[in-house]
């Protein structure tokens, strides 16, 4: 409750042991009594690896309190906010799969990339910057809707986003031609430019 310590008085230049007191702190439906003369956060605020932050004075205290991330309103308006996120989230999930005229069964069709030698490899337990574009393929494909999810916009199966899509295997196909062309162009363009 009670902490020693030594004040210079300057009056008679002797030292004289003094004792600072530190209430018990009142906040948000705690009360906390300093122990040892130290106060300790009640939120279990900090990193349970490590030993527990101690305030030595009840001004300090008090500020780490209002701004305590574990503090019970601070926690209670996080989860308040986070639970409004996720309605939105749901009801813009919910208008998106609504307007949606794909369904599990149909076949699709879409461009597929992929990178067939990324720029940096692996060497041992080290990543190696092996080239300055990675070399892509464009697919032209084609699946079956198989699942239809959301994460921000539609996508299909493993990933297929509603943008990627063309009307036939056909359309794909001329349009990675083209996404490759444009591509393996772009690549040489740069190499030049170095
Ligand atoms: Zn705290």
């Amino acid at each position: 409750m009670s902490r020693t310590a030594t004040k210079t008085d300057t009056s008679g230049g002797q030292v004289h042991p003094i004792v600072i007191c530190l209430p018990p702190i009142e906040f948000e439906g705690k009360t906390i009594k300093a122990k040892s003369g130290f106060y300790k956060c009640p939120f279990s605020c900090g990193d349970s690896r490590f030993p527990a932050r101690k305030w030595k004075s009840e001004s300090g205290f008090r500020k780490h309190l209002t701004e305590c991330p574990q503090r019970p309103e601070g926690v209670k308006a996080r989860e308040e906010r986070e639970a409004i996120q996720c309605a939105e989230t749901d009801k813009k999930r919910d208008a998106a799969f609504a307007e949606l005229t794909h369904k599990i069964g149909d076949i699709i069709f879409f461009v597929w990339e992929v990178v067939t030698k990324p720029t940096h490899e692996q060497r041992g337990n080290r990543l190696v910057h092996v080239r300055y574009e990675a070399e892509k393929r464009f697919d032209a494909r084609q699946a079956v809707i198989e699942s239809i999810n959301y994460d921000g916009a539609v996508y299909f199966n493993y990933g297929i986003r509603i943008g990627q899509l063309c009307g036939t295997i056909e359309e794909a196909r001329t349009l990675a031609q083209s996404r490759q062309k444009s591509y393996d162009d772009h690549v040489e363009f740069s190499s030049r430019c170095r």
